[in-house]
């Protein structure tokens, strides 16, 4: 470990803050935990929406608390791109859909955070690129599907009836509850999805769509059949809350919105490292600038991505049990890779500029739709095996492979080209992967061990909640971790 600094480099303002807050500590006084940490003071990791909501949850209530985030800029994996592209026009490399979870509308309106509904604009041409082949069809005009062979029981249901009769109605299973190891649950996650769909007697053209349009991890031989069985919950829930909307100036004003509330509670580049518990609190030592500090207070809520947890060293460590049910997170992989164009040519041609592939990258889509502009940009995000391969790849290499597959589907755009820009989610240091998913056993085993607090420590973020992947889930899990520090300080105060 490096040896600490002897003087901290926060502005002064931020030093004050958290000073008079939390008792910001000497770098020398690393062993120095006083033995009480001031009364309702906390000290979050991670400034993505579930660290960034319980702050601003604890700070309404009377907190003292101060929000640690590795990156340059809060948010997380809700991040907009803006820089490099031309006119004004922006991409979500992240969250871009907001599902009508009450509680998520709910903070928007909080926060005065625009939401619309975007309006689908129907282009005269389809673009299909399938076995090599570039086909442009009219409106109208039938474009042929691959042919799933549902049965005839299936075919007759609507998708939510399909979701009904194989996992359930949202009447018999409450989506948030399947881990609390119920002997039918344990028995459920026990079985691989596959096994859970062969048992219910769905057709093989049903497993097929179950695994390519609602099964994180590519696989339904790999997921655990009761973590199946929660997606497909969760998904009739959100058919039932409508069609997901977007935000208004991008998602990142969501971030923004809640870290302009926590002022300089928020300190930005800041590399939490190791915690170190007291009889009634913790410190936590962090890099900033190259240099080492330390805040201490009576909680810490852990909002980092769950993988990133076991980096995190500990004092007392974590059970083994808890830590290896950390070091078990599986994430799904996503790369997303943006190509700045002079002009919206698709437009010229009649077509949308999305265009389903079996190419490697996967459907290619006009990420500038929403926006008024003379340039555009295409998007691929190529997801799981195909996605570690590019990820591997060197940015140049990367960059060249998928834009030489945007070519073969709307030609014209090497002359049309002015920058490429990605966004490789295993490769993001501080968050390491774009979603998790769960294998067998791990929803009734694992999951509990999760949220378990060690501790002052309680944990938050969407891998630790009802919805891993989704905001509402993130914001769950806060709501959840702030209740458990409410109740800790309330045990502590008697
Ligand atoms: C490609 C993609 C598409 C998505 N699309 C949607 C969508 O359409 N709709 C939707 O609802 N959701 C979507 N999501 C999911 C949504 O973005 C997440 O569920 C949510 O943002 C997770 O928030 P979080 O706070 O749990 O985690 P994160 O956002 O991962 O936040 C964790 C934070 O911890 C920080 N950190 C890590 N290590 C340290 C450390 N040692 N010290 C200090 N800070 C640290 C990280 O920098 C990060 O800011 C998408 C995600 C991805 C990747």
């Amino acid at each position: 470990m490096c040896t600490l600094s002897p003087t901290p480099t926060l502005s002064r303002r931020e030093v004050l803050a958290a000073a008079s807050a939390v008792g910001l500590l000497g770098c020398g006084a690393r062993s120095s935990l006083k033995p009480t940490a001031p009364a309702r003071s906390a000290v979050v990791l991670g400034a993505g929406l579930a660290g960034l909501v319980a702050a601003f949850e604890l700070m309404k209530r009377g907190f003292d608390v101060h929000v640690l985030e590795a990156n340059a800029q809060p948010g997380g994996r809700i991040r907009t791109i803006r820089a490099p592209f031309p006119d004004g026009l922006y991409v979500e490399a992240g969250a871009t859909h907001v599902v009508g979870d009450p509680d998520l509308l709910a903070l928007f309106s909080e926060l005065n955070v625009g939401l619309f509904e975007p309006a689908r604009r129907r282009w005269p041409k389809q673009v299909l690129f399938k076995r090599g082949q570039r086909s442009v069809f009219s409106a109208g005009e039938a474009i042929p599907e691959e042919d799933l062979p549902l049965r005839e029981d299936e075919a007759s249901l609507d998708f939510n009836g399909m979701l009904e009769k194989y996992f359930g109605t949202l009447k018999d299973h409450d989506p948030r509850k399947l881990d609390g190891a119920g002997s039918e649950y344990s028995r459920l996650d026990g079985l691989t999805a596959e096994q859970l769909l062969m048992e219910r007697g769905a057709s093989e053209g049903f497993r097929q769509l179950a695994e390519t349009s609602f099964c994180p991890s590519g696989s339904l031989k790999t997921m655990s059949g009761l973590a199946l069985m929660r997606e497909a919950l969760n998904i009739q829930l959100e058919i039932g809350w409508g069609s997901a909307r977007r935000v208004v100036g991008g998602s990142d004003t969501l971030p923004r919105a809640l870290a302009q509330r926590l002022g300089d509670r928020v300190i930005l580049g800041a590399l939490a490292r190791r915690i170190e518990q007291g009889a009634q609190g913790a410190t936590v030592t962090f890099t900033r600038k190259g240099e080492m500090h330390q805040l201490s207070a009576r909680h810490i809520v852990c909002a980092l991505p769950g993988t990133l947890v076991p980096r995190l060293e500990m004092a007392p460590v974590l059970p083994a049990a808890q830590l290896q049910a950390f070091s078990l997170i599986n994430t799904v992989s996503v790369v997303q890779v943006y190509a700045a164009t002079k002009t919206r040519y698709w437009n010229a041609r009649g077509e949308s500029g999305n265009a389903d592939t079996d190419l490697p990258v996967g459907r290619i889509k006009d990420e500038s739709a929403l926006q008024e502009a003379t340039a555009g940009i295409l998007g691929a995000h190529p997801s799981g095996a195909e996605s570690r391969r590019l990820s591997s790849l060197a940015d140049g290499v990367l960059h060249r492979e998928v834009i030489d597959a945007m070519e073969r589907v709307h030609p014209g755009l090497q002359d049309q080209l002015l920058s490429v820009h990605s966004v490789c989610w295993d490769n993001e240091p501080n968050i390491r992967g774009a979603f998790t998913w769960l294998g067998v056993g791990q929803l009734t085993q694992q999951q509990p061990l999760l949220r378990r607090p060690h501790g002052a420590m309680v944990f938050a973020g969407d891998y630790n909640s009802h919805r891993p992947g989704f905001m509402h889930g993130a914001l769950a899990s806060a709501r959840r971790a702030v209740a458990e520090v409410v109740s800790r300080e309330a045990m502590l105060a008697t």
